[in-house]
């Protein structure tokens, strides 16, 4: 794991200086947030090329969140879906049971680096808020996480977790009281406490540097799998996938191919992104199949909107995966056809789901099971000698009320 920043080369560049890929990103922010963007941005510069930082965090991903991650054939859920090799990327195994750490203990360790004392999070469903006060009580930094009133009630559970964590739960009652309102809280405060506060953003989303680094601490998953597939002496690959809300465990695995597009015959790169109840149905998440591009929390991407460019509420029955906009590195990927994306009904997700507890004793989250949900299509595509690669991003546990409730036993 000693490679875990690649830098962009001939193959692929991107961002640029400003942070743009292609047209996508940038940083769109009033003129008070611009000064801590750009310290940021040095900072993570300065860091991503030292050995002695990138040492800490490999120790850190070793020691504390258990890396390196299975890569596991599935052979049960394989012969069932009618593929001849189904390898599992097992981000669930991760210490707090997905990959948001990765990404959290990377800003932690930057913000200790910066001289920073406390920092600050959003958080929808709460899986980034546990991530990062997790990551906070780890380097002992003071730890307030911004949710909204709606998402607290619905949440219970990761709100105590965070208090138990030592974090403190800062409720938003503007808006609908949802993520939204929460990332536009937390970088209002970020401005006003900039000197001492680092703000920990959850996604490959927001204003550069965000989806740049959250790439980069990210891209050990792919890089993982890389090495993984080379050890098992696995020549060819016809497809890789992995969910995407913001798009921060999709864009850590596909990277690296990107970088690598001959490696294992070149295998193409899908993308699942929460239909919800359908692309047509008024209630989906599928920004990329819906949306049209446009500014959202500071960055320009793929966002569903309504006439006048207001972003719409999305819907998916995935709390991660319910967010209006994307990454800008995957509208980029999707315009340079890097990457396709396929929209993933709650009714498929529920039945891949369902599908891995009973093949393989696994119980996915319902985000990565919108991943699962693409392997019947790529088994007809690819047939029974098929290999495919899914980034299992985290494990279920949180999510056996919904399950319930959509029916499975
Ligand atoms: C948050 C989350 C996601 C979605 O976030 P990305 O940034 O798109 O990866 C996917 N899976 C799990 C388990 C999550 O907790």
């Amino acid at each position: 794991m000693s490679r875990l920043f690649p830098r962009a080369d001939e193959v692929y560049a991107g961002p640029d200086e400003a942070g743009f890929f292609g047209p996508y990103g940038g940083r769109y922010v009033p003129e008070t947030v611009m000064p801590a963007l750009l310290e940021l941005t040095a900072a993570f510069e300065e860091a991503a090329s030292d050995p002695v930082f990138q040492q800490d965090l490999d120790n850190l991903l070793v020691d504390y969140v258990g890396r390196v991650t299975p890569l596991y054939p599935a052979h049960r859920l394989a012969e069932a879906v009618g593929l001849g090799t189904v390898f599992l990327k097992r981000e669930d195994l991760c210490h707090t049971g997905a990959h948001k750490i990765n990404n959290c203990l990377g800003q932690c360790l930057l913000a200790k680096r910066m001289g920073k004392k406390r920092i600050i999070a959003e958080t929808g469903a709460g899986q980034h808020g546990v991530a990062t006060a997790t990551a906070a009580a780890l380097m002992g930094l003071e730890c307030a996480v911004f949710m909204g009133v709606e998402d607290i009630r619905r949440q219970s559970l990761n709100v105590y977790k965070m208090r138990l964590l030592g974090a403190k739960v800062v409720p938003v009652d503007e808006g609908t009281g949802t993520l939204a309102d929460a990332v536009t809280a937390a970088l209002r405060h970020w401005v006003e406490r900039v000197e001492d506060t680092f703000y920990v953003l959850g996604s490959a989303v927001g204003p550069h540097p965000y989806p740049l680094m959250v790439r980069d601490f990210q891209s050990v998953i792919g890089l993982e799998i890389i090495d993984q597939l080379l050890a098992r002496g696995v020549s060819r690959v016809d497809a890789v996938v992995a969910c995407v809300g913001g798009g921060s465990n999709a864009v850590g695995t596909f990277y690296p191919f990107v970088l690598a597009p001959d490696m294992f015959g070149g295998p193409e790169l899908v993308g699942a992104e929460a239909a919800g109840l359908g692309v047509d149905s008024g209630q989906t998440g599928a920004s990329m199949a819906k949306g049209r591009p446009g500014v959202m929390h500071g960055f320009y991407s793929y966002l569903l909107q309504d006439e006048t460019g207001n972003p719409l509420e999305a819907y998916s029955i995935s709390a991660g995966l319910d967010y209006p906009g994307v990454g800008p590195e995957h509208a980029h990927f999707r315009d340079e056809g890097l990457v396709r994306y396929e929209p993933v009904t709650d009714s498929e997700a529920v039945a891949a789901f369902d599908l891995l507890c009973k093949t393989e004793g696994i119980i996915p989250a319902i985000e990565s099971s919108h991943a699962l949900a693409l392997l019947p299509a790529l088994a007809e595509k690819y047939g029974p000698a098929g290999t495919v690669v899914v980034t299992l991003s985290g494990r279920g546990d949180k999510d056996i009320d919904i399950v319930r409730e959509a029916g499975l036993s």
